[in-house]
């Protein structure tokens, strides 16, 4: 059987505090997350696209 203990579960560390994913505590909860668009040139290019607003 596969162990995973070589490869933990990475953390998405995010600031993102309106989002319904986030912990509060710079990390995401999400199980996956998908970021855009399909290309970039700079950091400030790519968006989360998972993002979804507390309300
Ligand atoms: S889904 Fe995206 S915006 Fe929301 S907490 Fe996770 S990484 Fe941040």
């Amino acid at each position: 059987m596969y162990e995973n203990q070589n490869h933990p579960e990475p953390c998405v560390k995010c600031d993102v505090e309106n989002c319904i994913h986030n912990n509060h505590q710079c990390c995401c909860t999400a199980k996956e997350i998908k970021v855009g668009p399909q290309y970039a040139t700079a950091q400030c290019d790519t968006v989360c696209a998972t993002f979804k607003a507390q309300k």
